[in-house]
């Protein structure tokens, strides 16, 4: 059988510890074998962000710039333990934020839907799409320690050199401050990609903030979803059938656990990370979500919303055998495939993307599954499989 070609590269970002094993499984077994594979590959494994002084992450946000689709390997985020464990330069930052940041736009994450594998709340018919505002607040934020007692300000300093200043707090002892920003032009793209997304699925838009609290930062973001809503929006919802609803973060919440599913809960950033695994999880796996970054400027990012599963990395290096899902990760491989075919006429790499999928599922849905998903299906007897025997049995069914 002929290779399928690809005529643009996708920006291949390689990532750590289990996932990285996974990575290097998944392309030698279900994507080489049918497809003549062309990527423009980064290694932001942590050793090469170190040796690289985190260069090769701004690139590989660059190189997603030039060639609109990448698909990225979990990564780790730098911590203490991390420090000694790699002896790294310098804590680095999250990768995600360094690329998420350079990038723009919008994380829009999704769970796998497998029949067999029924969601804890049980009223859950449809799957929830979470879609996370992918700039600043405590992403890009700066803190402080106060050592003692002293008096903190917000200071706003115009071109003029004119001040306006807000009190923080007034110290009498040690303690901390923090102080975080966003952008009305990122927002407005934060607003707008959740409208066109709700309109190309065809469901609701949900979106709560904290603006009874927050009534400056949380309230700018309230009102520039209503505007642009109101001004471009309004008559094409109607029109769809569909509609725009706000409400509180705290209502939301308790309305999520009450729906049916079925629509996009727009979030912000620090919801929307913390939101993602509570709604992956609670469908199942937070091996079985899915994640995009769609920038304002029509730049694509594919990965999974699970981390590097450090826990099972370290039993593969006692040569223990391990029973990671792959599934997210594979998925994060289609939909970067697919978005090169859609964006390069290539019939071929999109139907191949459809196939791979399908096969997954269909594997899973005939009972043969990883260990996390074989606690919680509902289908009689699963087949365990380990990591590499997953992908092998999704293989064969390609
Ligand atoms: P994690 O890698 O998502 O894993 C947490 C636990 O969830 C695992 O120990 C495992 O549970 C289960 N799990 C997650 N993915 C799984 C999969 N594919 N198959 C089977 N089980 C899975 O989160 P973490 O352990 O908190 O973080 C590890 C590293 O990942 C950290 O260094 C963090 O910085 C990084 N991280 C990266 C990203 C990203 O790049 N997007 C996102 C989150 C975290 P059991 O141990 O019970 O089997
Ligand atoms: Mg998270």
């Amino acid at each position: 059988m002929a290779k399928i070609k690809m005529t643009t590269p996708i920006v291949e970002m390689d990532g750590d510890e289990m996932t990285r094993i996974l990575w290097k499984m998944i392309k030698n077994h279900l994507i080489e074998p049918f497809i003549e594979l062309n990527t423009e590959y980064y290694d932001l494994g942590l050793e090469h962000r170190n040796e690289t002084d985190d260069q090769v992450t701004i690139d590989s946000a660059n190189a997603t710039k030039k060639y609109k689709v990448a698909v990225k390997c979990a990564t780790i985020t730098p911590n203490a333990a991390r420090m000694t464990e790699y002896d790294l330069k310098e804590m680095w930052k999250s990768p995600n934020g360094t690329i998420r940041a350079i990038l723009d736009g919008t994380v829009f994450r999704a769970p796998i839907v497998v029949k067999g594998i029924e969601p804890c709340v049980r009223n859950w018919k449809k799957p929830i799409t979470i879609a996370r505002h992918a700039y600043g607040d405590v992403y890009k934020s700066s803190e402080m320690k106060i050592p003692g007692a002293g008096k903190v300000e917000l200071v706003y300093t115009d071109k003029a050199g004119e001040e306006t200043r807000e009190l923080v707090h007034e110290f009498d002892g040690a303690g901390i401050v923090q102080g975080m920003h966003n952008i009305n032009l990122s927002i407005e793209s934060f607003a707008r990609s959740c409208f066109n997304y709700a309109l190309d699925i065809g469901q609701d838009l949900w979106f709560a903030t904290k603006d009874t609290i927050s009534k400056q930062y949380d309230h700018t973001f309230k009102d520039i979803f209503q505007d642009i809503f109101d001004a471009e929006y309004k008559e094409k919802f109607e029109a769809a059938g569909i509609t725009y609803f706000y409400t509180l973060i705290d209502d939301a919440v308790a309305r999520v656990m009450k729906s049916e599913g079925g629509y996009i809960w727009a979030c912000k950033n620090y919801d929307g990370d913390v939101m993602s695994d509570m709604i992956s999880s609670a469908f199942g796996s937070l091996a079985m979500m899915t994640s995009v970054l769609v920038s304002p400027d029509g730049y694509y990012e594919y990965e999974a919303a699970h981390g590097t599963v450090q826990r099972h990395y370290y039993k593969h290096l006692e040569g223990e055998e391990t029973s990671t899902n792959s599934v997210a990760t594979i998925f994060a491989w289609t939909g970067a495939l697919r978005k090169r075919g859609e964006l390069d006429g290539s019939q071929e790499l999109m139907d191949f993307a459809d196939r791979l999928e399908k096969a997954t599922i269909d594997t899973i849905e005939e009972g043969k599954m990883t260990k996390d998903l074989a606690l919680i299906t509902t289908i009689e007897n699963p087949t365990v499989l380990n990591s590499e025997d997953f992908i092998k049995a999704v293989a064969e069914k390609l």
